[in-house]
Formats: C-alpha cells, sequence, structure tokens
C-alpha cells in the first residue's frame, strides 16, 4: 500500500493512522485502538498523556470564562442558573475539542519520533552514531523495555 502524504494535523484530526492515513487510531471516543486495521501499525508508542486535556483548557477557558462574565452581568442571574447553562457549556466546550486534539498529538508523536527521554549507559551499544534522538527505531516498543503499553 502506499501511505498518504498527510501531516499530522490532517490525519490526527480525521482521527487516522498516522502512517497510512486509513485505519482508524480510536476505538472509544478517547481509547485508542491496539494498531491500525489497515497497516497494522502498533499505537503501542503513543503517549500523549494530559496534553490533549491541556490544550482544550487553555483554547476554551477564555471563550468560556468570558461568556460566564457576560452572561452575570448582562441579565444577573440567580446563582444556579449559571449550574445549567455556564456549567453544561464549560463541559461540552472542553470535551469537544479532545479527539481531534488526541489524534493530531499522537500523530505528531509518530511523525516526529518524539518519545520520552532515557539516559544512554557508556556500556550499551552504540547503535546510532553516538545519540539516540533521531534515526533509531524510535516507534519500536520491543527496543524499550521501561516503557509502558497502551496508555489509554
Ligand atoms: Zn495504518
Amino acid at each position: 500500500m502506499q501511505p498518504r502524504e498527510k501531516s499530522p494535523l490532517s490525519n490526527g484530526i480525521r482521527g487516522r493512522c498516522p502512517r497510512c492515513g486509513e485505519g482508524k487510531l480510536f476505538r472509544g471516543f478517547l481509547k485508542l485502538a491496539p494498531r491500525c486495521d489497515v497497516c497494522g501499525l502498533d499505537y503501542g508508542f503513543a503517549d500523549p498523556a494530559d496534553g490533549p486535556a491541556f490544550f482544550a483548557m487553555s483554547a476554551m477557558a477564555f471563550p468560556i470564562v468570558g461568556f460566564a462574565l457576560w452572561f452575570d452581568a448582562a441579565h444577573e442571574p440567580p446563582w444556579w442558573v449559571h449550574l445549567v447553562t455556564t456549567l453544561p457549556l464549560l463541559v461540552v466546550i472542553c470535551a469537544a475539542p479532545l479527539r481531534p486534539l488526541k489524534g493530531w498529538l499522537v500523530c505528531s508523536q509518530y511523525f516526529y519520533k518524539a518519545e520520552e527521554g532515557h539516559l544512554i549507559l557508556a556500556d550499551a551499544k552504540d547503535e546510532a552514531g553516538g545519540n539516540n534522538l533521531g534515526g533509531s527505531p524510535a516507534l519500536d516498543a520491543e527496543a524499550q523495555p521501561g516503557r509502558k503499553k497502551d496508555p489509554s
């Protein structure tokens, strides 16, 4: 199969495999599939941690707080009205971008071969010419015994 030349952003937002751009990245709303159902890429490398939540909170905090302040100033509602307007809006507006953000981060992790840093001991075999920052099988989870599998 000829892999599609798509950016991590495009594949990630669509929830597609970072390698082939065809297979599904997610099994649930936010749970990753174990591997690509088209090209077989093992998604064990993927570890966006709480990056999606951080970006969603950071981006959505301003509009929702702005809305809450405007709503309170303009209508002076009793406090419980915020429980049925602002709070549900907050949940929806923060949850909605989580999936595309997580897809984008996982695809970027694959694309840029990003991984957790680890020490290379002096007596270890030198595989990548002095450093292990690039050119290594960075996404081969078998090469990193301490790495956890399937973080989500
Ligand atoms: Zn794939």
